[in-house]
């Protein structure tokens, strides 16, 4: 008898939250080749989906260039698995039009959580005028997929703990940041960081301004596998990549085994004490990969 596709819970994640004691989520970025899609949902389906993940999300390619391999991949995931799907929607180089249909579309496809994000423009657009934009920051597309009539939307929302890179202080980019939450976010999600004070420091400011006690920030985590790929990344995010860290993972020398478990040694170091302080649960950045993400996985669950 062929198998029937599971449908999606369609469940919104601030429920999922509210019902586990801790998280443990993924994220994925839209493939640019058939092979590349072809793994992805391997990744998804075989490797990642038996780890019982709250959710996992799929980004949204800088100024909406992986629009409709975004909507995809999510309206698959909703489709053919068990899992629910969070897509990434950001607002750069997008009008309210292109906005409010690509959330019809995500309604239309059984997705029910979005991460609303202002977006950066792509880098060959250095010149890029921002005050052009419809929405000017993130709080306003919270509002707007709030008021969107197609469906009743849970919605997540970025958060940088070491500052987000254009904000002058840190302190300017939280008060900003919990006006965003209070603008309708249920959750938010952490840029990648590799010391846990960032966190620790982050949320207490947060409290301080009046951040919801109700609304979880979950910190993101990004599995060293590749020294020189993780430190470029983390330098674009503007997250501090520490020596004490590179000097760890240079140490394990030329052999990428070693490096990756060096990398993975130092993640699980960091996600146990998050977990133990108190964070809620952890977003792991996949890269689209599987191996690290379970193997910490699995060092936190024993
Ligand atoms: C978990 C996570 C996932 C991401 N996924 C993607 C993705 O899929 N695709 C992608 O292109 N990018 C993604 N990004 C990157 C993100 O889009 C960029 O970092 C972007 O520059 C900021 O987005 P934001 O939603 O935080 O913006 P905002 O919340 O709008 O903040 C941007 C800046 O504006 C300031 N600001 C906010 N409100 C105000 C206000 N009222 N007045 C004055 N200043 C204000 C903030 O302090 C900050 O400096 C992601 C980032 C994270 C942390």
């Amino acid at each position: 008898m062929p198998t029937q596709p599971v449908p999606s819970s369609g469940r919104h994640i601030r429920d999922i939250l509210r019902d586990r004691e801790r998280s443990f989520s993924f994220e994925f970025f839209p493939p640019k080749t058939a092979a590349g899609a072809d793994n992805l949902w391997r990744v998804i389906t075989e490797d990642l989906a038996p780890l019982d993940p709250a959710f996992v999300s799929v980004t949204y390619g800088a100024g909406g260039s992986t629009r409709e391999n975004t909507i995809e991949i999510v309206r698959r995931i909703a489709a053919e698995t068990a899992i629910t799907p969070m897509a990434h929607l950001t607002t750069v180089l997008a009008g309210r039009e292109e906005i409010r249909q690509v959330i019809a579309e995500l309604a239309a496809a059984g997705v029910h959580n979005i991460l609303a994000l202002r977006g950066d423009p792509p880098r060959d657009m250095p010149d890029y005028d921002r005050s052009a934009d419809e929405f000017a920051y993130a709080a306003d597309l919270v509002e707007f997929i709030h008021a969107h009539p197609a469906a009743d939307f849970c919605v997540g929302v970025a958060a940088f703990p070491e500052r987000h890179p254009l904000a002058t202080d840190l302190d300017t980019d939280v008060r900003n940041f919990v006006a965003k939450v209070k603008a309708g976010a249920d959750f938010a999600i952490t840029q990648m960081f590799f010391e846990a004070h960032h966190y620790w420091r982050y949320r207490d400011l947060a409290d301080q301004y009046g951040m919801p006690a109700e609304v979880p920030i979950i910190p993101g985590i990004m599995p060293v596998t590749n020294v020189s790929q993780v430190q470029r990344i983390a330098q674009l995010s503007g997250a501090d990549f520490p020596q004490w860290l590179y000097d760890r993972l240079v140490a394990a020398g030329d052999d990428p085994d070693a490096v990756q478990r060096a990398g993975v040694e130092a993640a699980t170091e960091l996600c146990h004490e998050l977990l133990e302080g108190g964070a809620p649960g952890i977003h792991f950045y996949t890269l689209n990969k599987s191996p690290a993400t379970r193997e910490i996985h699995a060092n936190l669950n024993t």
